[in-house]
C-alpha cells in the first residue's frame, strides 16, 4: 500500500514531479520503496536520483567513544559505497544522481532534497506501533521540515516482499 503525503510544494499531478529523491537504507525491504520510486519517475518522465546517508559511528554511540573510529568509519564507506553502486545499477540510476552523504538521515535527505531541487522524497514507512512510533522514524523526521512532497511506501515484516 502506497501512502502519499502532501507537505506542500508541489501541488499538481504525480506526473508533473521532475526530480525523485529516492532514500535507501540499503536493506532488502528498501528494495520495495525503490521499485515504487522507479516506476513513478518512469511514468511522470522523471529524474530518478538516490541518497543513503552514513550515520557517523560517534553519532550512533551518542557522542563520546573513547578510541578511534576513523578506520572503522573508512571501511563502512567502502562498504556503504559498493552497495549503493549495485542498488543503483539494479534501478538503472547513474552515477551523477547518486548521493552517498555522513550524518543525520533526515537532515541529510531535506538538505539533498534542497540543493539539487527535488520536488519528491520517496522514503519507506513502517507503520510502528505504540512505544516505536513514540520514538518516531526516519520517515516521520523526513515529513516534518521537507520542503517538496514526501511519498512513505509501507515496508516491513506484514508487506509481502514481492508486492
Ligand atoms: P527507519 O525509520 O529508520 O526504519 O527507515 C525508514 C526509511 O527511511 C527507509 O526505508 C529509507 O527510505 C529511509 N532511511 C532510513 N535510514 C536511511 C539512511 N541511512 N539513508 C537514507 N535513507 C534512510
Amino acid at each position: 500500500m502506497v501512502a502519499p503525503i502532501s507537505t506542500g510544494g508541489n501541488t499538481g499531478q504525480m506526473a508533473d514531479y521532475q526530480r525523485v529523491l529516492l532514500a535507501v537504507d540499503l536493506t532488502e525491504e528498501c528494495r520495495r520503496v525503490a521499485r515504487r520510486a522507479q516506476a513513478l519517475a518512469i511514468a511522470s518522465d522523471a529524474e530518478l536520483h538516490i541518497v543513503h546517508v552514513i550515520e557517523p559511528l560517534s553519532l550512533a554511540y551518542g557522542g563520546d567513544v573513547p578510541m578511534d573510529l576513523s578506520s572503522v568509519q573508512d571501511q563502512i564507506h567502502e562498504q556503504a559505497c559498493a552497495h549503493l553502486a549495485e542498488f543503483s545499477e539494479d534501478f538503472d540510476v547513474p552515477e551523477t544522481r547518486r548521493h552517498l552523504v555522513f550524518g543525520r538521515p533526515e537532515s541529510e535527505i531535506h538538505r539533498i532534497a534542497e540543493t539539487e531541487a527535488m520536488d519528491l522524497i520517496v522514503v519507506g514507512s513502517h507503520g510502528r506501533h505504540g512505544l516505536a512510533l513514540l520514538l518516531g522514524s526516519t520517515a516521520n523526521g523526513v515529513l516534518h521540515g521537507a520542503s517538496c512532497d514526501v511519498l512513505a511506501v509501507r515496508v516491513g515484516r506484514d508487506i509481502a516482499p514481492d508486492d
